[in-house]
């Protein structure tokens, strides 16, 4: 792809590629992808902002902008900045200032050369007679006084790691190939590049924010660059802007098509919510759990700020468990048995074992294998008569227009039984009850199944039933709900219009110091941790919020 300048431009269609499309990730929708390579082609159906900007490295771009560029001390640039475009939560906003102060400790110690920041854009921008092809890259850039060395960085929330091959090529080629250009306004318009095209060697790395940590992800001259971008780039650049695929999800929410598109299910009344003229948003039933335990800490979360390590013995055990029966069901119907379980080891200290990315050991590993043994009595398809359309731990999206909410769902086991659709979800706990009533309020992504099937949201087939799997180390338990008893889809109706409406109704997200800012994983970024508090007694309601989201 060679550059050129371009005074006039041709303008009958425009693909612009930035590096972040060719990021790795299967939930990733190719549809959405190339929709997002046509700035020209607008939105289908606009939805209103949030009160809240959610884009967390804008102000961190913000104020290093005012510090490498102005000069600015890097406090004085965060209070500037602070009055700059929406509001923004209190806890992202300490975490940019952490981020900035971070950003600049780590960086000045790279190599032999100094490097001044540059403020505009690479682009590499090939026109033909009926497009306009441009690649960039979104992130920080540096260059060499005299310009013979580009370097590109990328900037992660967490801590520094690889990028997709196809990611660092774009950059790369972006850096040795490119021209500076501003961000065009509006975005639909062609770049409009000027001054030096290219440089003689290109160093892509990546800066974590949350440690300072760096990762040199690529260093070489040009020429090695273009080969590398024909290697690892430029077929994946032609797989973006032609992708068709529909893969719905967490995406769909920022998707120029959602209004139209086929991928996620419509189910208008689904959290039984209205937004008013509300923005559309993204929830699962995890999400609506964190809101109900700390609205901040849901926000937190959603604009995906780093977070500690939040999982308990008993919850990685959940995990495993979930993710020995996930293996075992892919066989499309094929019942489990005995020997296709983890032993339990004696001695205790040797016992072990693995499912996915969890790994048990000693007493869990045994109390795992117990559970796991009388889920065989369970199994759904062991006698199971006429199985079909099994599919294990599917990410099910739904779009309630009435609510403005993408709803993702991830049930442990959906299939259809004698064409009827069967949703299983599975729960493990040590304890001998649990503390609710009616197993719809104590689980309400039961309450989410029970809705689903009642309104056909599975595709073709009956509403069959739901169920939820409790294993314990001691037995093991099937409870099943009827998804066409009146009573039980009112109540499940009720159960998710009680924990969607404070959340759909909230823009402000305000933090709710209290037990939960214990085990918070954000709590390093929340101005309202109020620090450990080893005193606080526990009441059966707040053990109830806890059970449920066991396992
Ligand atoms: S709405 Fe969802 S499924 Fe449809 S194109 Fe967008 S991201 Fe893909
Ligand atoms: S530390 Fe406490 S108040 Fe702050 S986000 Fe976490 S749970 Fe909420
Ligand atoms: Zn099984």
């Amino acid at each position: 792809m060679s550059t050129q300048q371009n005074d006039a431009l041709p303008t009958i269609d425009l693909v612009r590629v930035g590096a972040g499309a060719a990021r790795d990730g299967d939930a990733t929708c190719p549809s959405s992808l190339r929709w997002k390579t046509r700035p020209m082609s607008r939105a289908v159906g606009r939805f209103p902002k949030e009160q809240l900007d959610d884009f967390v490295l804008r102000p961190v771009m913000a104020a290093l902008d005012r510090v490498e560029f102005g000069g600015e001390v890097p406090d004085e640039a965060f209070s500037i900045i602070q009055g700059d475009g929406g509001p923004v939560h209190p806890g992202v906003n300490r975490f940019a200032e952490h981020a900035v102060q971070v950003y600049l400790t780590a960086m000045p110690s790279l190599g032999p050369v100094p490097l001044r920041p540059v403020r505009e854009l690479w682009v590499a921008q090939r026109v033909l007679p009926s497009v306009v092809w441009e690649l960039y890259a979104w992130g920080r850039r540096y260059e060499s006084v005299d310009g013979g060395l580009r370097e590109f960085r990328f900037l992660r929330l967490g801590p520094a790691r690889e990028r997709s091959p196809a990611e660092v090529a774009i950059a790369a080629y972006a850096a040795a190939f490119g021209t500076p250009a501003e961000f065009p306004d509006p975005w639909s318009e062609p770049f409009r590049p000027f001054g030096r095209t290219g440089a003689e060697r290109v160093r892509v790395l990546e800066v974590g924010l949350v440690d300072g940590s760096v990762k040199p992800l690529l260093d070489c001259t040009a020429k090695e660059v273009e080969e590398y971008f024909a290697e690892r780039g430029r077929a994946r650049v032609v797989d973006i802007a032609r992708g068709e695929d529909l893969v719905p999800g967490f995406g769909c929410g920022d998707c120029k098509r959602v209004a139209v598109c086929r991928g996620p299910v419509r189910m208008p009344g689904l959290l039984g919510v209205e937004s008013g003229q509300g923005a559309l948003r993204t929830v699962s039933v995890s999400g609506l759990r964190y809101y109900r335990k700390c609205p901040a800490q849901a926000y937190l979360r959603t604009v995906h700020l780093p977070r500690a390590y939040e999982y308990s013995a008993e919850a990685e055990l959940g995990h495993a468990v979930h993710g020995w029966l996930e293996t075992a069901h892919q066989g499309q119907g094929n019942a489990c048995s005995p020997d296709t379980m983890p032993p339990v080891t004696v001695p205790v200290a040797d016992a072990a074992w693995s499912a996915g990315k969890w790994r048990v050991t000693g007493e869990f590993a045994n109390v795992g294998a117990r559970m796991l043994a009388y889920h065989v009595e369970i199994c759904p398809f062991r006698d199971a008569p006429e199985i079909d359309s099994v599919r294990v731990e599917p990410q099910l999206t739904f779009f309630d227009t009435v609510a403005r909410a993408v709803v993702v769902a991830k049930p442990d086991l959906i299939y259809r039984e004698r064409g009827q659709w069967v949703w299983r979800e599975l729960k493990t706990t040590q304890k001998a009850r649990w503390y609710y009533t009616d197993p719809l309020e104590g689980f309400p992504q039961l309450a989410l199944a029970v809705a689903v099937l009642a309104a056909g949201g599975l595709g073709p087939g009956g509403a069959g039933r739901v169920e939820l799997e409790i294993l314990r180390p001691s037995g093991a338990e099937i409870v099943v709900i009827d998804p066409t008893e009146e009573e039980r889809v009112q109540t499940a109706r009720r159960v998710l219009r009680e924990w969607a409406a404070p959340w759909r109704s909230d823009h402000v997200f305000e933090a709710r110091p209290g037990r939960n800012c214990r085990g918070c994983p954000v709590s390093v970024w929340c101005p309202s941790y109020p620090g450990p508090d080893p005193d606080e007694k526990e009441d059966e309601t707040s053990a109830a919020s806890r059970t449920a989201t066991e396992g």
